[in-house]
């Protein structure tokens, strides 16, 4: 009798956190695509698709001063403005695209402070949601994050996210290429019973970085599957229609042990 009892309170307790951070039950097949690095084909190519299956994103944008030859290979300002109006969210991925693990906190704020400022002064949407440049970082960088109220933050891991389980600073991504296809088909069947699937996609192609091109034939492929399977794509942004941040960021202890990068 007693055991029964124990159980049921148990049951409860469990139902009761899964309230707090859960707004809404998780559908499944539900999508989120993110972009990193702002390559010119962010705006070129990849916007102007979503926009053709109705399809949200998040564009992470940095700047690559010291690395980048040739400015047209990424979008400008202007452009990035563009995304915004479109209704794509615009998010952090640092001034100069640091690793966060190794900078103070006074360069973190300086870093993520650039595009902030950049982006209020073009009258885009303050971005709220973060990813992690080459997926450095530690437990001060949580803190870093959770001092400016980020609401979000992206990471790598090549797993499903559970918004029950996984911490807000510590969501994790798939990163496709040129030649992981079958994974990432894999990983898009993934998104039920609660968790969601999240994609980490640099230039379509990426010019500048080959290690993590996508070719555009490959990602008109996934967006043709999403859309003959019924998927919601959403934006990072969108996830606060499902997810309490503040709530999860209280209740969930972070993994660091998890894998984090891809
Ligand atoms: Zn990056």
């Amino acid at each position: 009798m007693k055991k029964a009892i124990l159980l049921i309170l148990v049951v409860c307790c469990l139902t009761e956190i899964s309230a707090q951070i859960l707004r809404k039950s998780i559908p499944d097949k539900l999508v989120v695509l993110t972009f990193d690095d702002a390559p010119a084909s962010h705006f070129s190519r990849v916007a102007p698709m979503l926009q053709e299956y109705g399809f949200g994103g998040t564009f992470f944008v940095c700047e690559f001063p010291p690395n980048s030859k040739d400015s047209t290979l990424y979008m400008n300002w202007r452009q990035i403005q563009a995304l915004d109006q479109m209704g794509f969210e615009v998010a952090n991925h640092t001034h100069t695209h640091a690793n966060v693990s190794k900078l103070t906190k006074e360069e973190f704020n300086q870093q993520v402070g650039y595009i902030e400022e950049k982006c209020d002064s073009l009258d885009i949407s303050i971005p709220t949601n973060f990813a992690y440049p080459g997926y450095g970082l530690n437990a001060q960088s949580l803190k870093f994050l959770e001092d400016k109220n980020y609401h979000f933050a992206r990471a790598g891991g090549s797993r499903p996210y559970d918004p029950e389980l996984d911490h807000p600073y510590l969501i994790p991504s798939w990163a496709t290429d040129s030649t992981n296809k079958k994974e990432i088909f894999e990983a898009l069947k993934m998104a039920k019973n609660g968790e969601i699937v999240i994609l980490t996609i640099h230039g379509v192609p990426d010019i500048e970085h080959p290690w993590v091109n996508t070719p555009p034939d490959m990602f008109e492929e996934y967006l043709t599957f999403l859309k003959q399977n019924d998927y919601q794509v959403i934006s990072l942004r969108d996830l606060e229609y499902y997810v309490d941040y503040a709530m999860a960021r209280k209740i969930i202890t972070p993994d660091l042990n998890k894998k984090l990068s891809n």
